[in-house]
């Protein structure tokens, strides 16, 4: 059996038989991969850090015929990221930014793009909250999926987009005028739709985030989280704690 190689972001693990972790990650070079990790529960695993989310490692793993399931052979680690897991709040981001990459990626289906923004957006040198790296991911990962418009002009008449006066689609991929938009529709007001055009064109780290009261990076929150719902379906099972922490 061929040992494969790439680069990957630890997503989660859960316990399996008595000694052994099922860990998934998301990889450079195969997308999505669920594996066995041989005797990570013990003690004394080789695997030591490298299952944490958000780790960022070079895993080998072989694929076995008719078998779901990878076999993890190691793991090194090549930036932890543990400072992330410090707090309470970075932990809560940690297992959400873990959760929207499992549901927007594929065993087998590489994504290039949505790797470098990941490690972009974990950037341990950053000073950045988790607040605004979260908007940063989710607009992205949304633009990257065709769900999030582009907001130059309007996807009926064409007419540039005025700031104050766009309306997106429940499903995304078209942003319209007023005259075009409408009720029942969601709406961007003039920060959001500021904001998102930032985002779009700037580094993560070139963003003058100190623009945007903690409100508008809030409701940009509440936008891409009602898309993302839409787009899977589902809410998110992490976006509850977010949203209890945010309260608090
Ligand atoms: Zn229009």
């Amino acid at each position: 059996m061929a040992l494969k190689s790439s680069e990957a972001i630890t997503l989660r693990t859960y316990p399996f038989r008595e000694a052994d972790r099922i860990a998934v990650f998301f990889s450079r070079g195969y997308g999505k991969i669920r594996g066995i990790a041989r005797g990570a529960r013990l003690l004394k695993s080789h695997f030591g850090s490298t299952l944490e989310p958000m780790s960022y490692l070079r895993v080998i793993f072989f694929e076995r015929e008719n078998q779901e399931l990878a076999v993890i052979n190691s793991c090194d680690l090549l930036e932890s990221h543990a400072a992330h897991r410090n707090t309470l709040e970075g932990s809560y981001y940690c297992a959400y930014v873990a959760e929207l990459l499992s549901e927007f990626t594929q065993e087998g289906e590489v994504n290039e793009k949505l790797f470098r923004l990941t490690l972009a957006v974990l950037d341990p040198n950053l000073r950045l909250e988790w607040e605004m790296r979260a908007r940063y991911l989710e607009t992205w990962l949304l633009r990257l999926e065709g769900v999030f418009p582009p907001l130059q002009q309007c996807g009926r008449c064409g007419r540039a987009l005025r700031a104050g006066a766009v309306y997106i689609d429940g499903g995304g991929q078209e942003a319209l005028c007023r005259d075009c938009g409408g009720s029942g529709r969601l709406s961007l007001d003039a920060d959001q739709h500021q904001l998102v055009r930032e985002i779009f064109s700037r580094k993560i780290g070139a963003v003058p985030w100190g623009q945007w009261s903690r409100q508008a990076l809030k409701n940009l929150g509440k936008l891409n989280s009602k898309l993302i719902q839409y787009h899977l379906e589902k809410p998110l099972k992490t976006g509850r704690f977010l949203k209890e922490l945010n309260q608090c």
